[in-house]
């Protein structure tokens, strides 16, 4: 007997009144049961909808009808095979924009919401199977004698070197920070991705024999030439990531309490700078904090803001409500959390107190005007409507270039007028030889999945070059 329910399973959520005082997971994840029960509305479509919204083509209804008869074991490894990290991916994707977009249950609901809950039931599957020790061993190929290096730990260089790895290569990823795992793990917080997960997918990524040098800086500690020339390695993947922020470029930004989103995050995140008995790392606190920006990015730093004591926090944002590109279970959760969103306002000066702090930012309201090259409305200034905003903190997250540091060190990668690597869309390779890139630092600031994606169809195309 089928027992779908017509409705989407709820996921139960810490309490925003509780959740605002610590910096556990807010989203709790799904029983088996309901796993069982969101995997049953399914409709096992012909012509899989769901599978073309995936960036990396995750066979979806298969997954889901092994998860429905509780065989958890085979949906994991039905996921596996087209995505390393289930249990990332189901926490962060934007499902909604994806999968769940085309999902016919939520097209017969005429709401998104309704679809079945696909990233939810992938984190239920690999949580399960990870917390009953039931992850099954990879199946290494035998050594090819050849060394591969990889820039970057993030998500794009994770997922290359998996692959390389799996395939008899002899992998070494340099990382420039002091931990692994790149945006994972400095970018996105403790509250919605928990570290203990990040860290068990680089135990497994070693487990695979992959080797991982941190505070190595490819460009100033090695150079590629020099990893190519001297330390003997065959081919290069860079996956090196956006991590440079942009600014707003208004008067009053050098004042003291004006950071980007991405400092702010990593000072919290990366050097734990909110618990004082582990970490002497500071952070600017507040009362009164403006967020620019709407995206992850800003919803992350908001949010973290609130957890650290501020009293009021906003999002300002110049367009409208429609065109907020963070996922929507974020901004729902800021919303909860008391965030205030001021749509459709945007900064024209940092004020400051005679000592050079913040103090507040003068804001214009703006209007919707007509779309721009990415098919957003445009939004345009309404002269004479300036503001003032209150506030003692203003974090900016109006998105991230890519750095420019193996760019300057290695004149033979062709980049594009914004910085980013220019690649053959069909192997990522890019203008030198046996050199890979993907990820952010191609695409610019993207997703997990895509990243991932390209980590692995780089994987493949160095794959064959080895073996030329
Ligand atoms: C705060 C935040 C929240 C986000 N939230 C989401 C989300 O909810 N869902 C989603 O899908 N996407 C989200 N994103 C975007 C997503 O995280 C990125 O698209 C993704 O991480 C890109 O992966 P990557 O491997 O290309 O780069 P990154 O994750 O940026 O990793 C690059 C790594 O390379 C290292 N590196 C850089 N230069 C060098 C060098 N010269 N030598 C050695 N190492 C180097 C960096 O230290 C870093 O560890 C978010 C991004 C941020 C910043």
């Amino acid at each position: 007997m089928n027992r779908a329910k017509e409705h989407t399973e709820i996921m139960k959520n810490q309490d925003p009144s509780v959740r605002i005082n610590n910096m556990n997971e807010v989203a709790l994840g799904y029983t088996k049961e309901q796993a069982i029960l969101e995997s049953e509305r399914c409709l096992n479509c012909k012509t899989k909808p769901c599978v073309n919204g995936c960036p990396v083509g995750i066979d979806i209804p298969k997954f889901l009808s092994e998860a429905a008869v509780g065989d958890f074991d085979k949906a994991l490894s039905t996921i596996k095979e087209s995505s390393l990290f289930p249990s990332i991916c189901g926490r962060v994707c934007p499902q909604e924009k994806q999968c769940q977009k085309e999902c016919t249950v939520g097209k017969m609901h005429k709401s998104v919401d309704e679809a079945v809950a696909i990233g939810r039931v992938e984190r239920f599957v690999a949580d399960y199977e990870r917390e009953n020790g039931k992850e099954s061993k990879p199946v290494i190929a035998k050594k090819t004698g050849k060394k591969v290096a990889i820039v970057g730990s993030g998500p794009a260089g994770a997922a290359c070197a998996a692959d390389l790895a799996k395939n008899g290569h002899e992998v070494h990823i340099f990382e420039a920070l002091h931990e692994a795992g790149g945006v994972l793990t400095y970018g996105i917080p403790e509250f919605r991705l928990p570290k203990a997960i990040v860290k068990k997918e680089f135990e497994n990524l070693e487990a695979l024999g992959v080797k991982i040098h941190l505070d190595t800086l490819v460009g100033r500690t090695r150079s590629i030439d020099q990893l190519m020339n001297e330390d003997g390695f065959n081919a290069v993947f860079i996956g090196s990531g956006a991590g440079l922020p942009n600014f707003l470029n208004i008067p009053g930004e050098n004042a003291v309490g004006v950071l980007s989103a991405n400092e702010y995050l990593s000072r919290i995140n990366l050097m734990k700078a909110y618990d004082t008995s582990i970490s002497r790392t500071p952070y600017p606190r507040a009362k009164r904090v403006a967020v620019f920006g709407a995206g992850n990015v800003a919803m992350d730093a908001s949010r973290t803001a609130r957890r650290l004591g501020a009293e009021s926090v906003a999002i300002i944002y110049r367009r409208g409500e429609e065109e907020v590109p963070a996922r929507k279970e974020e901004v729902a959760h800021a919303k909860e959390e008391g965030i205030e969103f001021m749509l459709l306002h945007a900064p024209k000066e940092i004020l400051t107190d005679e000592n050079g702090r913040v103090k507040g930012v003068v804001l214009y309201e703006c209007k919707l005007g007509e779309p721009d090259a990415s098919g957003r409305r445009r939004p345009e200034i309404i002269q004479g409507s300036e503001k003032v905003y209150d506030c003692d903190l203003v974090l900016v997250a109006i998105g991230n270039a890519s750095n420019p540091l193996i760019k300057m060190t290695t004149p033979e990668i062709e980049t594009n007028q914004r910085g980013n690597f220019i690649v053959n869309p069909d192997t990522l390779e890019t203008s030198m030889k046996g050199v890979y890139a993907g990820g952010d630092i191609v695409l610019g600031a993207a997703t997990v999945i895509l990243a991932m994606g390209q980590g692995r169809k780089a994987a493949a195309a160095i794959n064959k070059y080895l073996a030329e």
